[in-house]
């Protein structure tokens, strides 16, 4: 790997308008289907649904009722101890590096997408939610998160703050992709941008952030990093790489045929075993970059050299976006299976344009996003290091005033910072002695009615099974001493 990068290093030395214009709805309006042949088509949602299960390794229940959508899934409690960790390295990270959390609203006018995500991209051609609301307004689900914290900074004079303006988000987002395994039509992101910062430190900075949140959390993260220059540039080596393809139109797949009319640089990354071997031979575009698109790059690269954080040059990384310019680089776990290898955790690059195709002033900047399910998919991999630790005290209750007074008690417990298992839903001691012996407390605190009369509460030793009488006013510097 050091080989090829060095080898590669030596090479590269108005506004958001509010209406759609009706005669561009074409482009990104899925047909309607009669509402009935929807209705008829329901039960492949239910069989979809089972797949997903299954995948999950859950136990999947025969169902009469209504399901998630097909592509659509529940993130549920059992797997909460993952979306934490994950979330608590982000808000952890974005503290440090003082990055602001933005959250933007999951309905857009549509054409905030299709001018910044661009026409003949996959997204907005065949993927994006879009819809007339009830006002008649063509409004879309947001199918990535960028585009947004770009509108709102242009919306909120963001480009009169001081400069750089760094935000944060995790949020949803809606693409009608195929679904199958890792590729869902709501899969959620966490994503850091950094606007008002051209240096390539900014880039740098970001790759490092984004290499720390992954590796952090214990996976082995593989960058992959390229420049893709600016639109000049790019558009010399459109008309190379569209020359190159088309001698070789016959061995392409139908959907690099039609790429090659509409988004040539998608060719690269098709993932088609024919269209592979062209791509090896296919020119690169770093032959097509400026002197200052170059050193631009060799500076980034210097950077991360410098944070320590490996990299390998991918001359054929161009993202699905039409927003990028100079650099782009994408995110994949080391341990990848043959699933999972094509499957990136997340990518990002610098868009440097895209706040003055906004409507901004010209505004330099960059960003990455990282996809929370793939992550979480990798965590699950090792679960004892993020099981949550049980609590190390059990309340139990005999009698409804008892159990009045531990809603209090716990209350006044949790105030203290201790965590407390308890059951209110039961009422024989038993069941809550075996609540408390299966979450292995060290100690249940019993409080039945002679205790609630007296100002007391028995702690028991669950252990020895020993039980002594404390004052309930005293209980808390009591464990605290205990434990
Ligand atoms: P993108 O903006 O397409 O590069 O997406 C950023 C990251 O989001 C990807 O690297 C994936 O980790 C994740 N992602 C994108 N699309 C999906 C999807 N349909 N389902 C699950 N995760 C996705």
């Amino acid at each position: 790997m050091a080989k090829k990068k060095k080898a590669s290093k030596q090479k590269a030395k108005k506004k958001v308008v509010k209406k759609a214009a009706p005669k561009k709805r074409a482009v990104f309006i899925a047909k309607k289907k009669p509402i009935v042949e929807k209705k008829l088509a329901a039960p492949a949602p239910v069989a979809e649904q089972k797949t997903a299960d299954a995948e999950e390794g859950g136990a999947s229940q025969k169902h009469s009722g209504l399901q998630a959508l097909r592509g659509m899934k529940d993130i549920l409690p059992k797997e909460d101890q993952y979306w934490y960790a994950l979330l608590d390295h982000a808000i952890r990270l974005a503290q440090f590096y003082e990055f602001g959390w933005i959250q933007t609203p999951l309905l857009e006018d549509a054409r905030l997408y299709v001018r910044s995500i661009g026409k003949g991209t996959d997204i907005v051609e065949k993927e994006m939610y879009v819809f007339e609301d009830r006002d008649l307004e063509r409004v879309a689900l947001r199918p990535e998160g960028t585009a947004g914290v770009v509108r709102a900074y242009i919306q909120h004079g963001m480009l009169n703050l001081p400069q750089p303006v760094k935000m944060w988000y995790f949020a949803s987002m809606f693409r009608h992709e195929r679904p199958q395994k890792g590729r869902y039509r709501e899969h959620h992101q966490i994503g850091f941008e950094v606007f008002g910062d051209p240096s390539p430190s900014a880039d740098a900075q970001l790759i490092a952030i984004a290499y720390t949140l992954l590796s952090d959390l214990g996976i082995p993260v593989e960058v992959r990093i390229n420049s893709i220059g600016m639109p000049d540039e790019r558009a010399r080596y459109i008309v190379e790489l569209t020359g190159y393809y088309r001698a070789k139109r016959s061995y392409l797949c139908e959907d690099c045929k039609k790429r090659l009319n509409r988004n040539p640089l998608r060719l690269l990354d098709c993932k088609e075993e024919g269209c592979k071997p062209l791509r090896d031979e296919a020119p690169q575009i770093v032959d097509w970059l400026s002197e200052s698109s170059k050193k631009f790059f060799m500076e980034l690269l210097e950077d991360l050299d410098e944070l320590q954080v490996p990299y390998s040059l991918d001359p054929f990384l161009v993202r699905g976006l039409d927003y990028y310019s100079h650099t782009v680089f994408e995110f994949y776990t080391k341990e990848q299976d043959a699933e999972t290898a094509q499957s990136a955790l997340g990518g990002g690059g610098r868009y440097d344009l895209l706040v003055e195709q906004l409507g901004g002033r010209p505004t330099s900047a960059v960003g990455f996003g990282v996809g929370m399910e793939r992550i979480v998919t990798e965590l699950k991999k090792r679960p004892d290091e993020f099981a949550q630790k049980p609590p190390t005290v059990f309340l139990a209750h005999l009698g409804q005033g008892a159990r009045r007074k531990a809603l209090r008690l716990l209350q006044d417990l949790h105030a203290e910072g201790m965590r407390v298992g308890f059951n209110l839903a039961k009422t024989s001691l038993k069941a809550q002695l075996d609540i408390a012996d299966k979450q292995k407390v060290i100690y249940t605190l019993i409080l039945g009615q002679k205790e609630m009369m007296d100002g007391t509460i028995i702690v028991r030793d669950m252990e020895s099974g020993a039980q002594e009488i404390v004052d309930v006013t005293k209980i808390v510097p009591f464990l605290k001493k205990k434990l």
